[in-house]
């Protein structure tokens, strides 16, 4: 079980970042409303800073003193989670600055971060979109930290992010880049181009080369708090990503996996926005990633209907034509030109995608 460490420094301030583009554009009226009250009555010390352009929370957190303040909260979607913790690992001092633990009000449309985070807590997720954010609210103003997995993940042009969502190809990617355009609907905009995609289903070529998670393994746990280690050397079994895997089943425990698929979703956290639980057994700490994919075969569309139907539960996990597999890194490889590549709901470009598995790296506020 994850410990509990409650913040230090009490006297310190969060920082509150809220994005007044978020969800609906309800953030800075929902924070307002629904969190300030919960926040003065519980005696938690903040500041709020209202973001100002995308790239503007990344930029922000980067220069941060990291001294002055015990935590970050985000008013926002994934998207802005996404920008503080790529914007702190950009930093020289990247391992102090993963100390910060990480807060999140769903304010956003897509809101997979604190979704998983209360999942965790065992608690039942509130019902209405400002229920929730009290929730978070309160949960925030305990003043406790857990920690959670990231993925380090490299792409064809050399640039190197991290994830704490998802990685998608496929229809799933299809959905979440494709309803950006119906952002005001809030988390509905998922339903419509999920249906617009069953009537429609697309075939992705290509092959997913991966190293399954082994308990047995005895990997060392990466111990990222001794001395400077470089963000370029943070994993352990990746390759660079122009060389080839070798996959030899005498000499290799990597293995690969041949499309056509329909959907290839590799998860670190539970849900992937409020109203879809992609691998509902996760913690926040699994120590490996979870690969999940759909094959293109000829019941795809009956496949896909009854996937979508059951997400919301998480129960598609159970279905027979739903693979699943614990991993420690992996490898994408789409063929063909066209198609979506999601990072934590951030479109990269359409190539081989590479990652692994940072266990328990990250701090959250949660419990
Ligand atoms: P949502 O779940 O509604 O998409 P996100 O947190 O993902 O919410 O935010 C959407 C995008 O808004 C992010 O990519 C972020 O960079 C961008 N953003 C942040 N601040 C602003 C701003 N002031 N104006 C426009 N876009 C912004
Ligand atoms: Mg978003």
């Amino acid at each position: 079980l994850p410990l509990d460490i409650m913040i230090k420094n009490r006297d310190k301030r969060a920082l509150v970042l809220v994005n007044p583009a978020g969800g609906a554009g309800k953030a800075y009226r929902l924070v307002m409303e629904y969190v300030v009250g919960v926040w003065s009555e519980a005696e938690f010390q903040y500041h709020i800073v209202l973001t100002e352009y995308a790239g503007h929370a990344h930029n922000y957190v980067k220069s941060l003193e990291l001294n002055e303040w015990n935590g970050i909260v985000v008013a926002s979607g994934d998207g802005l989670v996404y920008e503080v913790i790529n914007g702190l690992m950009s930093r020289n001092d990247w391992q102090a600055a993963l100390k910060l633990p990480i807060g999140h009000l769903p304010c956003g449309s897509g809101n997979a971060f604190i979704t998983s985070i209360v999942r965790h807590s065992g608690r039942p997720i509130a019902a209405s979109v400002e229920q929730f954010v009290v929730q978070s609210a309160i949960l925030i103003a305990t003043h406790q930290v857990i920690p959670f997995d990231m993925a380090v993940i490299d792409m064809c042009d050399g640039q190197r992010v991290f994830s704490f969502l998802s990685i998608s190809w496929g229809v799933v990617a299809d959905v979440d880049y494709e309803s950006e355009k119906y952002r005001f609907l809030g988390e509905t905009r998922f339903t419509i181009e999920a249906v617009k995609n069953i009537i429609r289903p697309r075939f992705y070529d290509g092959y997913i080369d991966y190293l399954p998670y082994d308990t047995t393994d005895g990997t060392i746990q990466m111990n990222y708090t001794t001395s400077d280690l470089a963000i370029t050397k943070i994993h352990q079994h990746l390759l660079p990503i122009n060389e080839p895997i070798p996959i030899d089943r005498a000499t290799s425990k990597w293995r690969r996996i041949e499309g056509p698929f329909a959907s290839v979703l590799i998860t670190s956290k539970s849900a992937i926005s409020k109203d879809a639980i992609s691998t509902p057994q996760s913690t926040l700490t699994d120590g490996y990633l979870t690969l999940q994919l759909i094959r293109f075969d000829s019941s795809i569309r009956m496949n896909l209907t009854k996937a979508f139907t059951k997400l919301p539960e998480g129960k598609h996990f159970d279905c027979d034509f739903v693979e699943s597999m614990r991993i420690r890194a992996f490898r994408v490889v789409p063929l063909g030109t066209t198609g979506n590549l999601m990072i934590d709901g951030e479109r990269v470009p359409y190539n081989s995608i590479q990652g692994e598995i940072l266990p328990s790296i990250g701090l959250c506020m949660g419990k």
